[in-house]
């Protein structure tokens, strides 16, 4: 059988504990049968950025930013214990975190919805993608207590010397507390063009929403800058692609959100965000059923799953005992990375290739075989568990070129 060539190589990421595994068997199992697989290999475990420093995050994100694409395997952000554990020089600060800070980007995250694991709301038949914006607001905020009576006001001193501008926050009778917050014009203006791209690359729809009439500045801020970018940049493209840019107030969206059917994305404020994310993953079912994509404003985009290296599932691995961990996120991690790659280079057969392989993923799950957590919440009577590597098998027997 002739394998499916490639042109440019994918930074391809790895990573640790269960999901390195699972990285491997999808690799095995489900890519290099298929693929002549080419990839710049970064391993991103904990003992290599140990070992080299963290340096290997670094590059990786460098070689992402001159190759374009991206799959990232989970990797362990170092908490205490993991420092003990791992005899650690320092405690490392999240991979995700450095990628992000240098490829600049805003992640979107998209459940995959399949028959027999339904959305607890009823009417959502397609996916909902939420895209946070990552910078400002409350999460670099400056706040204060205020013991008593007395005055707090907003002052902004310019930095040629110009004119103190100052704002009244309140004059307080009693005791109270009192918050300033942040952002930036560029911030907003990148979040706002990878959401419209993002919405233009998969042909689906994109809402964003704020809280406008109330935050006549701040909010309002956030509402200018997607209008001026969308007519600016993006109207004529979105008229051509027959997909619409929808602007509504923050708590009208959440009604709307919950009456939909999805097939949009939803671009939110950080602290929305960071709410909303949980509150759709949780809805669609599981987080081992949501892929996560960092699209740069510069065009680099990285792949990876939502969940952690699920490290409980490790330890029994380690044991010896049979596991049967979820690996659908991350095999989409690869199709999303292997598509994405074949659109850059113009190659129809690897963009068919990762279409070919979600299939066999979601009639695997779809035929009754899937794993553990999934057994637990499906509504297919006939369902069976299988453990981590029949599933991938399973998934790798409903594959033909
Ligand atoms: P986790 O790895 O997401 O797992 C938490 C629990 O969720 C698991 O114990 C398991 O529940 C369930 N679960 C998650 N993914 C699953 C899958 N694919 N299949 C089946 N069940 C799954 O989160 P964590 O245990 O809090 O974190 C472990 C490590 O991951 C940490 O070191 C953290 O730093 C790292 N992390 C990395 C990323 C990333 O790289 N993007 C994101 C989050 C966390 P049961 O045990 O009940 O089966
Ligand atoms: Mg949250």
């Amino acid at each position: 059988m002739t394998r499916i060539e490639m042109k440019t190589p994918l930074v391809e990421m790895d990573g640790d504990e269960m999901t390195r595994i699972i990285w491997r068997l999808i690799k095995d199992e489900l890519i290099c049968p298929f693929v002549d697989l080419k990839a710049e290999y970064y391993d991103l475990g904990l003992e290599n950025r140990d070992a080299t420093d963290d340096q290997v995050t670094v590059e990786a994100a460098e070689a992402t930013k001159r190759l374009g694409v991206a799959v990232k395997c989970a990797t362990i952000t170092p908490n205490a214990a993991r420092v003990e554990e791992y005899g650690l020089k320092q405690m490392w600060k999240s991979p995700n975190g450095t990628i992000r800070a240098i490829l600049d980007g805003t992640v979107f995250r998209a459940p995959i919805v399949v028959k027999g694991i339904d959305p607890y709301v009823r009417t959502w038949t397609k996916p909902i993608t939420l895209a946070r914006h990552a910078y400002g607001d409350v999460y670099k905020n400056a706040e204060m207590r205020i013991p008593g009576a007395g005055t707090v006001e907003l002052v902004y001193t310019p930095a040629d010397g110009g004119e103190e501008q100052r704002v009244l926050v309140h004059e307080y009778q009693d005791a109270g507390v009192a918050q300033g917050m942040h952002n930036l014009d560029a911030s907003i203006e990148g979040f706002a063009r990878a959401s419209l791209s993002y919405a233009l690359d998969t042909k689906q729809d994109i809402w964003f929403a704020c809280k406008d009439t109330i935050s006549k500045t701040y909010d309002h801020r956030f509402k200018d800058i997607f209008e001026e970018v969308y007519e600016s940049e993006f109207r004529a493209q979105f008229e051509e692609a027959g997909i619409e840019y929808f602007y509504t107030l923050i708590d009208d969206a959440v009604a709307r959100v919950m009456r939909s059917e999805g097939g949009f994305i939803w671009a939110c404020k950080n602290y929305d965000g960071d709410v909303m994310s949980d509150m759709v993953s949780s809805a669609f079912g599981s987080l081992a059923m949501m892929t996560s994509v960092l699209v740069s404003p510069h065009g680099y985009w990285e792949y990876e799953a939502a969940h952690g290296t699920v490290q409980r599932h490790y330890y029994k691995h380690l044991e010896g005992q049979k596991t049967s961990t979820n690996s659908v996120a991350t095999i989409f991690a690869w199709s999303g990375a292997l598509r994405k790659r074949g659109e850059l280079d113009g190659l129809d057969e690897l963009v068919a290739f990762a279409d070919k392989l979600e299939q066999a993923t979601v009639e695997t799950i779809e035929a009754g075989e899937m794993t553990g957590d999934l057994v637990a919440i499906t509504s297919n009577p006939n369902a069976r568990k299988l453990d981590t590597e029949d599933f991938i098998k399973a998934v790798a027997s409903r594959i033909s070129l």
